[in-house]
């Protein structure tokens, strides 16, 4: 059966999240986490709308959703799905940082459950496969609160590191996110519960 996508992007514009003092010789640009997130949760949103695919965007605002009211969105629509007679999936979109600066590079997709685990190693082939711009990296077990605490078989994707000039070059661009945004539609259009 496909399963309904439920998503959304980490950390709301003023909750922590984190960051990159970005690489410009003089001055410094701030850039937060959030920022990356929602241009390619939105990006992805707009992709199910014009394809009549139905999912549930659950960051969808400009205020901060917090972490638990993010929890509860995705609970409460699987659980409707559920009694729907439908599977869900849940995705969680992350841009990442490490405190040594061009150290740490690509994107992983993190996991809790077996049945999460399943979703990142498909997603992990369908991007490498399919000209995902940024090296991948093996999908790990992870005790996040959205992996936790959510209850769809749920992933949570790092997409690159804001602390890493080449991939913060990607990160920022349209095109990369345009991309990323088609990649995980179409891998999550692909998954078959
Ligand atoms: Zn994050």
């Amino acid at each position: 059966m496909k399963p309904i996508a439920i998503f959304g992007t980490g950390h709301g514009f003023n909750t922590p999240g984190k960051r990159s003092d970005g690489f410009m010789e003089n001055g410094k640009v701030v850039l937060k986490e959030n920022s990356v997130n929602e241009a390619v949760g939105n990006k992805l949103s707009f992709l199910y709308w014009f394809n009549k695919v139905d999912s549930y965007f659950i960051t969808n605002e400009w205020h901060d959703v917090p972490l638990y009211e993010r929890v509860k969105r995705e609970r409460r629509i699987a659980k409707e799905l559920k009694r729907l007679g439908q599977k869900s999936v849940f995705l969680s979109i992350h841009a990442d940082a490490f405190h040594v600066k061009n150290a740490a590079t690509g994107g992983r997709f993190f996991y809790k459950s077996e049945g999460g685990r399943k979703i990142a190693e498909h997603l992990t082939y369908y991007l490498e496969n399919n000209g995902y711009d940024l090296n991948l990296r093996r999908p790990k077990q992870a005790n996040f609160k959205m992996l936790r605490d959510t209850s769809s078989p749920a992933v949570l994707f790092e997409m690159g590191f804001m602390t890493t000039k080449s991939d913060l070059e990607k990160l920022v661009s349209d095109e990369f996110r345009n991309k990323t945004a088609l990649l995980l539609f179409e891998g999550l259009q692909k998954l078959d519960l």
